[in-house]
């Protein structure tokens, strides 16, 4: 016999998860499967996002953080220490004690809101008089039948060509995350979000980090004033990274990797590396879903087709996440997520695009929303800029991390502020009250009236706010 359901969700990362308990609250009942299985073959919750993802790189990074501070900046507090050393296994440990944490968080959650859960995987099996049989393989097959399906199986790293990760030498996100040692020497092939966020974890523990990049101009996504001052920071913390290289020949033996590669000045160059870890973006996953059985449409890239709201080719069947279109990022999933549970309970779930927030979170962390200023001169929108830098902020100051800026562009003519740029101390936070104004179509002097507590970082907002109409009270 068959489960019968209203909504079936297939994955629970961010997007389905999410999504999962959206739909139970609104009133249905929901299946959710996922096959993530953790270390004693048990259901992990939370996909990319909370098992190899977003949560371990950021425990990650505050425990080599806490090390960088022990061993380069107590000094300056006052604070003398004995030999500052660090247990590589500790720090793992409690990075996975942290996943584990957020994977209970969920199966909680779904026990809270009365959302079935299976551990396994699922696949489209086929179309049923008024919806779809999913086959659950796992610990117990079943056989479900949802009214409406959910797709959020997101995506997997992307390998070299001829370049498998082996997770010893060769490494993917998850293997960077499960390093047992400090290696000598790193080499890491892509400056995106994760080469650099797993680039800095390694090198503050003393790792000689080498980043390759196969493109021109460093973080091209990102306003060049701002991509411009990280390099800067980068550069001096000795994170070592060369743009415009083309890589060659990749050899994995037991002593580590070599790579052979042109410079950009076209020299041919080899980087002898004990690891490497290639981050040069990422696939949707389908993998395992069945999809011809029932005639899911996929793209070239392999991500499932949908329209702006999320539907598939499939009446009463939708996608959300990194198996779509749009960035990979665990928040839009979510929101993706919501968007998808209310419109199939008949109500009108909305995502702008256009306040999407973006984080890098390096030291300095970066963070911006809206258009960049080099986006704004190619669309010929004449606009107004503000900066105020970190070096004139006395919260920064005492904090002793004054490094970067807040940049604000603003329409010309109406003030409405149309993108926000941060590189500096708590970016990831501060981009919220960005985020915020522009999702209420703020203009830069709403902003600059607004009383923002002393000492804060986000003082640094108010005066790049008001810097746009060149009226800065402490620069
Ligand atoms: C190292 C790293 C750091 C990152 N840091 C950030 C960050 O700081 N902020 C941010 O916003 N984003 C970050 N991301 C991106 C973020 O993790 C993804 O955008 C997000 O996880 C996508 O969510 P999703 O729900 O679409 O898919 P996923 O999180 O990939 O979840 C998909 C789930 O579906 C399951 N599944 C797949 N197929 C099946 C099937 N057939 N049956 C059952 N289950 C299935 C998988 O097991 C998985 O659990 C990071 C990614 C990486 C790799």
């Amino acid at each position: 016999m068959s489960k019968q359901f209203d909504v079936i969700v297939i994955g629970a990362g961010p997007g389905g998860y999410i999504a999962a308990i959206r739909a139970a609250q609104l009133g249905m009942q929901v299946a959710c499967i996922d096959e993530w299985k953790n270390d004693n073959g048990g259901p992990a919750p939370g996909g990319t996002c909370t098992n190899v993802g977003c949560i371990p790189s950021k425990a990650l990074l505050q425990s080599s953080e806490h090390f960088e501070h022990a061993t380069k900046h107590f000094a300056e507090h006052g604070i003398s220490t004995g030999k500052v050393t660090m247990d590589v296994a500790t720090m793992i440990g409690r990075k996975d004690t942290v996943v584990k944490q957020n994977n209970d968080g969920i199966l909680y959650l779904f026990k809270k809101n009365k959302v079935s859960f299976f551990h396994g995987r699922g696949a489209f099996s086929k179309a049923v008089e008024g919806g779809y049989e999913i086959k659950v393989e796992g610990a117990a097959s079943e056989t479900l039948v949802g009214k409406q399906v959910i797709v959020a199986t997101g995506s997997n790293a992307r390998a070299l060509p001829g370049v498998a990760f082996d997770e010893v030498n060769v490494l993917s996100n998850d293997g960077a995350l499960r390093v047992g040692a400090v290696p000598k020497k790193l080499g890491v092939i892509g400056s995106g979000v994760i080469g650099l966020e797993m680039g800095s974890v390694w090198r503050r523990l003393g790792a000689d980090v080498t980043i390759l990049e196969g493109l021109p101009t460093f973080l091209g996504a990102v306003d060049e004033q701002i991509a411009k001052e990280a390099k800067k920071a980068f550069d001096k913390q000795g994170l070592k990274i060369e743009l415009g290289v083309k890589i060659g020949d990749i050899k994995s033996a037991k002593k580590g990797v070599s790579i052979a590669y042109t410079n950009a000045k076209g020299e041919a160059q080899t980087l002898q590396v004990d690891k490497l870890i290639v981050s040069i973006g990422r696939v949707p996953n389908t993998i395992g879903l069945n999809t011809e059985a029932v005639g899911l449409q996929l793209d070239e890239r392999g991500a499932i087709v949908v329209d702006a709201d999320c539907k598939t080719n499939l009446p009463g069947v939708w996608a959300v996440g990194d198996v779509v279109r749009g960035p990979m990022l665990a928040h839009k999933a979510e929101e993706e997520g919501v968007a998808v549970a209310e419109r199939i309970a008949g109500q009108h779930g909305h995502v702008n695009f256009n306040t999407i927030p973006w984080v890098i979170y390096t030291s300095p962390e970066i963070a911006w929303v809206g258009r960049t200023e080099q986006q704004l001169k190619a669309d010929g929108v004449k606009y107004k800029a503000g900066t105020f830098p970190f070096l004139a902020n006395g919260r920064a100051r005492a904090l002793g991390d004054t490094t970067g800026m807040v940049k604000f562009l603003a329409d010309a003519a109406t003030d409405e502020i149309l993108g926000v740029h941060i590189v500096g101390p708590m970016a990831s936070e501060l981009i919220s009250e960005a985020v915020v104004a522009m999702e209420f179509k703020a203009s830069a002097e709403d902003i600059a009236r607004i009383c923002h507590a002393h000492p804060s970082l986000s003082e640094a907002t108010k005066e790049a706010a008001l810097a746009v109409d060149k009226r800065t009270l402490n620069f």
